[in-house]
């Protein structure tokens, strides 16, 4: 195995050596003990980990490799949108299992060093093992990638969950449930008919900059466990409640209103801005849409609540029903 480590370790290194050029940050990339990023005047580090695991975050009957590498990056990739940071350095850890360290981890490297080149993020160190079969067990063992990202920002001016206001609007970038009705048609017809907005969906980097750049936002986040979900997240920081209009949301062809509430992975962002400031329709050519607007909390004690209001006017309580790990047997999202 240890050439074989030898060898699939070059693979990568002379993947890494094609990207062009060095990052801004990074001074020194794959190939020591360490890579060197080197810190600029008036910026801040950005930094985030994202883990990948086989038969939780993808399957390998329904994804192609390439959409498991491309998703893999992309979910850290957003979470750096959400703080308006751009992408400087990428570190990928994985665990392979013997009978995909050839044609199968070759595609993921595909999609991953894909995705690294189209959002300018240096792929500048990490980690490859075997992953070992279970003990007793002839079931074959499990893929796993875990990312550790670097982006810069701004210094003081990265977007948090924390800065909504009672009155501030809420504002969605794309469309909503692309992604849940994707992963629907894959687990009901095939790996032929799955959606881009499942497959290879976009991190909203550009909307993210471009909000820290003209000082639009006042909170954001990115989608990535479902609309109702993200927004209490962003409603528990910020210490409000929220209210979403029904008729506003941008529901993606095919997807449901419960897609688009509780759908995650569509990794659009989600962000607030004072009601007096002129947000574009557009952001970097992602369309904008204001879809309800921040309300007070009523009870301190009690935790962020979020209604739906109806076109007939009337509200009714939105729960956070997206994604959400260890949650009971039964309850929520099947
Ligand atoms: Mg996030």
């Amino acid at each position: 195995v240890k050439k074989g480590e030898r060898e699939l370790i070059e693979g990568i290194r002379k993947r890494a050596a094609r990207q062009d050029g060095v990052g801004r940050l990074v001074r020194l990339g794959i190939g020591d003990d360490c890579a060197i990023l080197r810190s600029r005047r008036g910026e801040e580090l950005v930094v985030t980990t994202d883990l990948s695991l086989e038969n939780v975050h993808f399957r390998r009957d329904w994804h192609p490799a390439a959409s498991v590498g491309h998703r893999c990056l992309v979910r850290g990739l957003s979470d750096l949108a959400a703080m308006g940071a751009r992408p400087e350095a990428a570190f990928l850890s994985i665990a392979v299992p013997r009978e995909l360290a050839g044609r199968w981890l070759e595609g993921f490297l595909d999609g991953w060093m894909a995705a690294a080149k189209r959002y300018s993020v240096v792929l500048a160190g990490g980690d490859t093992a075997e992953a070992p079969r279970c003990p007793g067990s002839s079931r074959h063992s499990l893929f796993a990638a875990d990312i550790l990202l670097v982006g810069s920002a701004p210094a003081g001016k990265a977007l948090r969950r924390s800065g909504a206001s009672a009155n501030d609007i809420l504002y969605v970038t794309g469309e909503l449930g692309g992604a849940a009705a994707g992963l629907r048609a894959l687990s009901a017809r095939g790996r032929e008919y799955g959606r881009r907005e499942h497959l290879y969906p976009e991190p909203r980097l550009k909307a993210g900059v471009r909000l820290v750049a003209k000082h639009l936002a006042t909170a954001a986040i990115d989608l990535s466990d479902g609309l109702s979900t993200d927004l209490t997240h962003l409603c528990e920081a910020s210490g409000v409640n929220a209210i979403v209009n029904r008729a506003a949301l941008p529901i993606a062809r095919g997807a449901t209103l419960d897609d688009a509430l509780n759908g995650g992975e569509d990794y659009e962002l989600l962000f607030t801005a004072r009601p007096g400031t002129k947000v574009p329709a557009r952001l970097a050519g992602v369309p904008v849409r204001a879809i309800g607007r921040m309300i007070p909390r009523r009870r301190a004690r009690h935790g962020a609540q979020i209604e739906l209001r109806g076109e007939d006017g009337r509200r009714a309580p939105l729960l956070p029903g997206g994604w959400e790990h260890f949650r009971p047997r039964g309850e929520g999202k099947s």
